[in-house]
């Protein structure tokens, strides 16, 4: 069968109408929701998957009217999917985050589904160029300004975000797109599907380790013990903000910086390994000669003012903005050993591999408690810092 017969295949077997509004539709509120058929004015191709998260395969749709290429997530329609798209269009106008173009209210029935279910089909801008850490990957010559400039433009989208006093709270590089293919593409920030509008009562811990900062993992701790009765429930419970955006930008510029990330763990476990956390917890973190003897001391000082434990210590999203590594007229051309580490594909994958496996593991429910494990055993990037011999 061609390949062009096998997506018309699978089209068909996919079914795609409005909601029957004496049922399900009866819930709708018109929230800027369209409401008729995706299929009116979008062709979708069913089976090209742009990238994989907790909630399915993102796929490529075509406006009919325009033949614009567009990416389409699709999230079955519940409360938390309502929010990830009303906070994601709050912020959609800043030219740092991924544009939602519309988004559809429409009954889908997928083949191995008995009936249709409600779903919410997000049509957004095309990010032809992909995630952070596969583009940097395609270029042999990545330097310190370019991994500047490029942390740059995620500072511009979180300050967005914070502005509008929302917390992202799942800042990682497979959220992070290249609009293109060249490493001057504008990078967006996308997935808001744990962002949350930051009242001071950030208490339920949503994030993936290799991200997570102290303040967050202090507030699982808690939230546990009260759970079991250890300690009583406080009635002013544990907190934390939007500072933890700044520790997991301290994380992904490390990484971008080297190649690996700055906690990590030798141990295999289902939960964070407990010598990961305590090096978390006291923000203990080093900078090994091999790949950082070449990088600014610039960068070095971005890092660890970003990976204070306490958050009233770490940057806030304008002194990131303010600061010399950003705003540096030195040319920063030194190639960086990330690049280098990124391209050996079982690197990439073993990212890739470790992150897909902390997605999938995510829970959807937003008063769950959950750690992600960390596949130690089969990620390259732990194996080759293992073989290094390095602690
Ligand atoms: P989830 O919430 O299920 O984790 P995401 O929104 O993070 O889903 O998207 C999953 C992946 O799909 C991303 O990591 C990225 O690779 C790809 N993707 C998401 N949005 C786009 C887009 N607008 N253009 C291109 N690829 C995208």
């Amino acid at each position: 069968m061609s390949q062009t017969n096998a997506v018309d295949k699978m089209d068909k077997t996919i079914k795609v109408f409005p909601l029957d509004k004496d049922t399900e539709g009866k819930h709708l509120r018109n929230d800027g929701l369209q409401e008729s058929s995706i299929l009116e004015d979008y062709q979708i191709n069913w089976s090209q998957k742009l990238g994989a998260g907790i909630s399915g395969p993102v796929r490529v749709c075509m406006k009919k009217t325009t033949q614009e290429r567009f990416a389409l997530k699709v999230l079955l329609d519940r409360p938390k999917a309502r929010n990830e798209v009303r906070l994601h269009m709050l912020c959609s106008a800043h030219s740092n985050i991924v544009q939602i173009a519309e988004v559809y209210a429409n009954s889908v029935q997928f083949p191995h589904e008995s009936t249709p279910r409600a779903r919410l089909l997000i049509v957004m801008e095309m990010m032809e160029g992909g995630e952070l850490f596969h583009r940097i990957s395609q270029h042999r010559h990545f330097t310190e300004k370019q991994a500047s400039q490029v942390t740059k433009q995620i500072a511009l989208a979180l300050q967005h975000c914070h502005s509008l006093n929302i917390a992202h709270r799942d800042l990682k590089p497979e959220n992070l797109l290249f609009k293109d293919n060249s490493l001057d593409a504008p990078v967006k920030l996308c997935d808001f599907g744990f962002a949350k509008i930051d009242q001071g009562d950030l208490m339920t811990p949503q994030f993936t380790p290799y991200y997570v900062a102290p303040q967050v993992l202090e507030a699982q701790r808690r939230h546990q013990k009260e759970k079991s009765g250890i300690i009583p429930t406080s009635p002013t419970p544990y907190t934390y903000n939007k500072s933890c955006d700044l520790w997991s930008l301290g994380v992904i510029i490390y990484v971008m910086l080297c190649g690996y990330p700055p906690f990590y763990s030798k141990h295999h476990s289902r939960t964070i390994p407990k010598d990961m956390r305590k090096k978390i917890m006291t923000g203990s973190f080093e900078f090994p000669e091999e790949e950082w003897s070449q990088i600014s001391e610039m960068a070095k000082d971005i890092v660890r003012k970003l990976l204070k434990v306490k958050p009233e210590e770490r940057l806030t999203i304008e002194g990131v903005l303010e600061h010399p590594w950003l705003n540096s007229t030195e040319a920063l051309d030194n190639i960086l050993p990330s690049a280098q580490m990124m391209m050996d594909k079982a690197v990439v994958a073993g990212i890739q591999q470790a992150h897909a496996e902390q997605l999938a593991n995510m829970r959807i429910q937003d008063l769950k408690v959950n750690l992600k494990p960390l596949n130690v055993v089969n990620n390259p990037i732990l194996r080759k810092r293992k073989l290094l011999g390095r602690k």
